[in-house]
């Protein structure tokens, strides 16, 4: 701790806080509380919060007292409780429908510092926290590890705009439950497992004979609502013949039941602000914009509010690479699913959004800057290229690793690189290795195996990558940080979020 003692002292005195070689002074973070002064430093190991004054706030924050009203506070979740209840916008919070987000989910929690500058200032918050429970386990985290991370970021970065922590993906009923308990600002509850895809390949007879089995109050409900009955959306005009209303009953029936026992059980009796999404994407069936009006329309009779709606769209977005499919089609039903979500009054929400850069500039024509954007891996990714380019020896063996387990990684993902792409390791150059993040087969199979990498022990149980990937990205921060910019500024940028936000934007 002597090392830190410096700064305590100048902190204490109020002089101005410089980096010096040893310890770096993250300068936006200096924070006063009533007599109580707080800055985030960084030694060679690790960071820090330096405490001094006196007081409720300074007794609470649990650290080491190093010189009399100086204190050395770690970074731990207790600690970040203690933030949180004096500094609300260290806390997550719910944005509702009047402004675009972004999911910016930090599989490291590393990256949060790079988005906040990214977002800063612009017409679009951050969800900075934001892992399925599959990235959870792949990578050894835990949901309170990542609000932790987001929440010590946005008080490095001084970033007061306020940021949201989403439970992505959330299927099962104890997630759901456990997301909440620990303040998640957002839900997002994925019904794939309850779309039953098997009806797609039903004929119109068999749909027909499986609908009329169905209780007599189900097949009221629906004929009533929708039989041979036509909705205008603007200059749409969504018409249900009986086919439609049989197949879609049958295909979301369970999904609703299921959206709306979620809402009513917990979403409703939270008692706060939740941004509620429902994801009907991660499934086989393309959501047509008939069946998201449908869906919508049926969550709207049944009392269930959301924030936003994830359809699956045509075409694939597959993870970290650009759109794949007819874009004439895309742009027509995209137009459609907009609409659809303005005239229900909540946000359209694309998942894999990231390096969709084809799209966005249609994406941003029809959704008008109020939509909610998923993206995940893509700051992973930006980390991997900053290990090619500052630590090449450590890159060659993650990328040789990455490729002989991708068997193990496509069990869970679903991509479909062109491997011959792929140039052999050996034939480039150290100085060529970043070229890799710019081949999509590359990309995605780097993207996909994150888990394995971050995780794989050698025979003596110690990390093979993880802790020197660690170490490299640590010693080169601002490097991390301004590809995260560039690269995440790119999707901002041609979604047209980046206009400067007004002095009060009212949420
Ligand atoms: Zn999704």
């Amino acid at each position: 701790m002597e090392h830190l003692k410096y700064h305590v002292e100048s902190l204490k005195l109020g002089k101005e806080l410089e980096s010096t070689s040893d310890v770096k002074v993250y300068e936006k973070s200096l924070t006063h509380y009533e007599n109580v002064s707080l800055v985030m430093v960084r030694d060679q190991a690790q960071r820090w919060i330096l405490a001094t004054g006196n007081g409720s706030l300074f007794e609470e924050l649990e650290g080491t007292v190093i010189t009399d009203s100086g204190k050395v506070v770690p970074l731990t979740h207790e600690n970040r409780l203690v933030l949180n209840r004096y500094f609300a916008y260290t806390a997550p919070r719910a944005f509702g429908t009047k402004i675009a987000t972004m999911g910016l989910g930090d599989r490291l929690g590393l990256a949060s510092p790079g988005h906040i500058e990214t977002v800063r200032g612009h017409q679009v918050r951050p969800i900075l926290a934001q892992q399925s429970i599959r990235e959870l386990t792949l990578t050894n985290r835990t949901m309170n590890d990542v609000i932790d991370a987001a929440s010590f970021a946005v008080f490095q970065e001084g970033y007061t705009e306020g940021f949201g922590a989403d439970g992505d993906h959330l299927k099962e009923e104890e997630d759901i439950k456990m997301a909440l308990s620990l303040g998640m600002s957002m839900l997002t509850l994925d019904c794939s497992d309850h779309i039953q895809n098997r009806v797609e390949a039903l004929t119109e007879e068999e749909i027909s004979a499986e609908f009329e089995g169905l209780p007599e109050e189900t097949k009221c409900h629906y004929n009533e609502l929708y039989l041979n009955k036509s909705f205008n959306v603007e200059d749409l005009s969504i018409v249900f013949d009986k086919n439609t209303v049989q197949k879609f009953v049958l295909l979301y029936r369970n999904a609703l039941d299921y959206m709306v026992h979620v809402h009513d059980t917990y979403i409703k009796k939270a008692n706060r602000d939740i941004d509620f999404e429902i994801s009907i994407d991660e499934t086989e069936t393309v959501t047509s914009p008939a069946a998201h009006f449908f869906v919508a329309n049926e969550l709207l009779k049944r009392g269930v509010t959301v924030t936003s709606l994830a359809p699956r769209f045509c075409g694939e977005f597959q993870k970290g690479i650009d759109y794949i499919g007819d874009l004439e089609q895309f742009e027509k039903e995209l137009r459609e699913h907009a609409l659809i979500a303005e005239y229900f009054g909540y946000k359209l929400s694309i998942h894999s959004g990231s390096d969709k850069f084809t799209v966005f500039p249609i994406i941003a024509k029809y959704t008008k800057g109020i939509l909610h954007v998923k993206t995940a891996g893509t700051n992973w990714l930006e980390a991997v290229r900053v290990i090619a380019k500052v630590n090449p020896g450590l890159y060659r063996r993650m990328h040789a690793y990455a490729l002989e387990h991708l068997d193990e990684a496509l069990k869970y993902y679903h991509i479909t690189p062109d491997m011959s792409t792929i140039l052999p390791l050996d034939s480039v150059s150290d100085a060529e290795l970043p070229e890799y993040m710019n081949n999509d087969a590359a990309r995605q199979v780097i993207h996909v195996t994150y888990g394995l990498l971050l995780t794989a022990k050698d025979k003596n149980g110690n990390f093979i990558f993880k802790d020197e990937f660690f170490t490299t990205l640590h010693e080169n921060e601002e490097e991390y940080r301004q590809s995260l910019v560039k690269h995440i500024g790119k999707h901002v940028e041609l979604l047209n979020l980046s206009k400067e936000l007004t002095t009060k934007t009212s949420l």
